[in-house]
């Protein structure tokens, strides 16, 4: 049964949606933007049939874009068949994925994969492993200013955002943050640290990308002194950045890489991919999680990693984020100062504390882009995003400069 006041968001009791997020939801997200009722493809549909380009994609989790078949038909597959067994028992689907995630990161039959549900519960297992690297005397723990990792207590401490810590200190201890430079990791590298933890491209802070070299630098100061080398690629990770991931651009191998966002487009997934003798510093009892890996997730995950393979999704994805690089920059707006990222995951610098006007006035012309901070609007289209797509963006996203 449709009830029409439920898709017009004002529910049994008469309040609008608006009163209903600020009355009934906790007060830690900002007032939503719009009512969204549904999707297909790059766009999505708000409850009054308006119509808006998503060059957000969930925040780069909406790989497939919205109401894929190929993610529609899995879905209903496998919700008719097990959605949830717990950890007791094995999957087909939660082995294949396994297998799979140890192939596209080439971390090879040394490797092994433990499943969450989200990225920040990736990093928490992320941080269990570099406490369980070395003795008690290895305690230090490596990350950089301003890095995303997530919002719970452990990925908390491993963010480098001062602010978004503040309020819930004391912080889980040993967690230093260094300038992304390697003289700061250089200086900073002893054989205390039992671990680095590094975005390759900080989407979190307007797609701020590692300077090209960090990461072979990385690499070699930490696998001298012992240290765990671990790459957050939950942003950036699964063709996000025309690879399947982004540290594979600089050909090192790392210790362990954390994934979520684009891996089972939208349904809710994180995994910790180990490689070579850091998989075996988790032992049995050490973790666990009721959700992770359950097969309705790891089924999606599949379908999504078979689409990606099918459609050539990671060409797509370099493709397709030049050409809106080049749409950006061909516009020559006063407002936009330089364009970062690599594939589909573009920041738009912008001047002093225009991109909130650009961001809204976006959404005024049924486009969704994403004013992540006062100088930077963050794009992350679906993978799938095309021609037609980018021609809608183009029109778009100019009439918002031109507002703005
Ligand atoms: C989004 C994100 C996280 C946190 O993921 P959640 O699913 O929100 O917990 C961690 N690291 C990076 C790099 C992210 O982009």
């Amino acid at each position: 049964m449709t009830d029409t006041t439920e898709t017009t968001g004002t529910g049994t009791t008469g309040r609008t949606w608006r009163e209903r997020q600020a009355e009934d939801l906790m007060a830690s997200y900002a007032p939503a933007l719009r009512l969204l009722v549904k999707g297909e493809g790059c766009w999505v549909e708000d409850d009054e049939g308006t119509r808006y380009l998503d060059f957000l994609g969930g925040i780069a989790v909406n790989s497939l874009g919205h109401a894929h078949p190929a993610l529609v038909a899995a879905a209903g597959r496998q919700a008719a068949l097990l959605v949830h067994v717990s950890n007791y028992f094995a999957t087909p689907s939660q082995l294949e994925l396994a297998e799979r995630l140890k192939r596209i990161t080439g971390a090879g039959a040394e490797g092994r994969v433990y499943f969450a549900n989200s990225g920040a519960e990736a990093n928490e297992a992320a941080f269990k492993l570099a406490r369980r690297n070395g003795d008690s005397r290895r305690n230090r723990i490596l990350a950089l200013r301003n890095a995303f990792h997530g919002r719970t207590m452990g990925a908390l401490a491993l963010t480098g955002k001062p602010a978004l810590q503040a309020p819930f200190e004391p912080m889980v201890p040993g967690v230093e943050h260094l300038e992304p430079t390697v003289a700061a990791l250089e200086q900073a590298m002893r054989d205390d640290v039992a671990a680095l933890i590094v975005e390759p491209i900080q989407g979190e802070t307007g797609v701020v990308p590692l300077p090209d070299g960090y990461l072979t630098e990385a690499r070699r100061l930490t696998e001298e002194h012992g240290a765990l080398l671990i790459v957050d690629e939950i942003q950036t990770g699964i063709g996000r950045t025309g690879r399947w991931f982004d540290h594979q651009r600089e050909g090192i191998v790392p210790d362990a890489v954390s994934i979520a966002k684009g891996i089972a487009g939208g349904v809710p997934l994180g995994a910790l991919v180990t490689f070579g003798r850091a998989s075996r510093l988790l032992q049995r009892g050490d973790h666990g999680s009721t959700f992770g890996g359950n097969p309705f997730a790891t089924t999606i995950a599949n379908a999504v990693l078979d689409e990606i393979e099918r459609a050539d999704l990671l060409s797509n994805a370099a493709r397709r984020g030049e050409q809106i690089r080049d749409v950006v920059l061909g516009m020559r707006s006063d407002l936009v100062t330089e364009v970062r990222g690599r594939g589909l995951l573009i920041g738009v610098g912008t001047t002093a504390d225009a991109a909130p006007a650009i961001g809204a006035a976006a959404l005024e012309h049924g486009l969704i882009v994403n004013a992540i901070n006062p100088t930077s609007i963050r794009l992350a289209p679906p993978l799938i995003v095309g021609d037609a797509e980018i021609d809608a963006f183009r029109e778009r996203f100019a009439a918002a400069l031109a507002a703005a």
